[in-house]
């Protein structure tokens, strides 16, 4: 099949490579010159496991293109999808100037019939609005091309976006028009053998799903985290807790983790937004709003936890910092809405300096914060190491971040010896305390009662 893909960035050119890697013709377009002209060098702008192999591969089959030019992206296709951002606006829905600027740009070209999908998490009653817009260009030029609208969320995760795309839990379809779900059917078959995890419905079941899916996760991880806070006040470790609950299939152990709130592009955004859609019908979601605040706290629980360690926040200036991962979760450059972020400001604010370690993210980083704090604050405040162990060198104490692979086996021996005020704070709970408290360091967990 000829598939259009319109927005290339995590879910677009992840969702575009795999197509192409079963045998259809992907065509991915940008309005992002950048980036359009690194992919045709074989250049991948993010870093995802796998990625680049399989780009390289269909683009050198001739399966996969790139372009910026919506009349060559809408003369290929038969099936487009609209991958592109939907970041949210400043009263927490979804901002669907993307979408609805691609969906214009569809109906001002296509001449054949087409299946329009929408990949991005929308809120229910756009694809209504996409209809609307595309069939207002052909109106507009008095074209009668017919064309359906469908939506096709999309759950894959980051860092394991190629395995969770090749084989995905299921494949939400939603569509009033039986031919357009024909089509679907067909296209995901390679993903999906005897279609059983196609899960087809209406379209605005199918937007509302994505919603609910991220919001449920979101509050999982809301719900332990004020859990953790609670099990630190009564000296109990949340870490057996969670254990000790998992174990029970109706719970289930995934998405259980303490630690220092969610983060990334799409949790804090779509929580948001689900809340806003909730106030707009006159229906308060008093869960997702406090799923909301819990988190917002949760990203200060460390800073309060360094402050307390060494007796007031003005005992905070002049301290070094080592910080171990920067990117949202593992295996993702990915910094939006990263925790760290958060951190960082405080502990700039505060007079720290900093000396940062991330496998990959560290470039990202980078730019985020001097977006953020201007370059000359950054670089009087931050270093950016070249390894974990050179983070350390030098430093009082060591925060853990993000929970790189890299990060958990230290030699926690040669970090007593290196860092100057003994001690760390594991921000996402992957040390055994003792074993931290053994070697000669104070440990701060997540939830769990604090060593000395
Ligand atoms: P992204 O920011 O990485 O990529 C979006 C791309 O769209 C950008 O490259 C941008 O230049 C391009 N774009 C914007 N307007 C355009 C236009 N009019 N025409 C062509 N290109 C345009 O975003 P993402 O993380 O891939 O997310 C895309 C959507 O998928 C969002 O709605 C997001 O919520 C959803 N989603 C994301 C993930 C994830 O893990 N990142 C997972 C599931 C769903």
């Amino acid at each position: 099949m000829k598939i259009t893909i319109i927005g290339t960035g995590y879910v677009g050119l992840v969702s575009g490579a795999c197509f192409a890697d079963v045998g259809n013709t992907v065509l991915c377009l940008d309005v992002n010159d950048e980036k359009i002209a690194m992919l045709k060098n074989g250049v991948i702008p993010i870093h995802e496991p796998g990625l680049d192999t399989m780009v390289e591969r269909n683009a050198a089959a001739g399966r996969l293109l790139f372009s910026t030019s919506y009349d060559e992206a809408m003369a290929h296709a038969e099936c487009v999808f609209l991958a592109v951002g939907t970041p949210p606006d400043e009263d927490g829905s979804a901002d669907l100037t993307h979408i609805l600027a691609a969906a214009r740009s569809i109906g001002q070209r296509i001449e054949t019939p087409v299946v329009v999908v929408d990949k991005s998490t929308v809120p229910v009653g756009t694809a209504d609005k996409v209809r609307a817009a595309i069939q207002g260009e052909l109106d507009k030029r008095g074209s009668t091309v017919a064309f359906s609208v469908v939506s096709n969320p999309e759950f894959l995760k980051e860092g394991a976006a190629i395995d969770d795309f090749m084989r995905p839990d299921r494949i939400v379809v939603g569509s009033d028009d039986a031919s357009a779900t024909r089509l679907m059917r067909q296209l995901y078959a390679p993903f999906s053998r005897n279609h059983e995890k196609l899960v087809e419905m209406d379209v605005r079941s199918a937007e509302l799903t994505k919603y609910a899916a991220n919001a449920m996760l979101a509050t999982r991880i809301s719900f332990m985290n004020e859990l953790a806070n609670l099990a630190e006040v009564l000296g109990a470790d949340i870490e057996a807790v969670r254990h000790g609950m998992g174990l029970d299939p109706r719970i289930g152990s995934q998405f259980l983790y303490a630690g220092m709130g969610y983060g990334g592009s799409c949790f804090p955004k779509d929580v948001k937004a689900l809340v806003k859609t909730g106030a707009d019908h006159e229906q308060t979601l008093h869960i997702l709003e406090a799923t909301e605040r819990v988190n917002d706290n949760q990203k200060n629980v460390l800073f309060k936890k360094l402050s307390r360690f060494y007796g007031g926040v003005e005992h905070l200036n002049g301290k070094t910092v080592a910080l171990w991962g920067l990117s949202f979760k593992p295996n993702t450059d990915d910094m939006r809405e990263a925790p760290s972020l958060i951190l960082l400001k405080e502990l700039f604010a505060a007079g720290c300096r900093v000396r940062a370690y991330d496998p990959v993210a560290s470039s990202e980083a980078l730019r985020v914060l001097e977006r953020d704090h201007g370059a000359a604050r950054v670089e009087e405040m931050l270093t950016i190491a070249s390894s974990a162990t050179a983070a350390v060198d030098n430093a009082d104490v060591l925060v853990l971040v993000t929970e790189w692979k890299e990060f958990r086996a230290p030699d926690f021996r040669h970090l007593a010896q290196t860092l100057r005020g003994k001690a760390i704070f594991d921000g996402r709970n992957i040390y055994d305390p003792a074993e931290v408290a053994e070697a000669g360091l104070a440990y701060e967990g997540i939830g769990r009662v604090s060593r000395k």
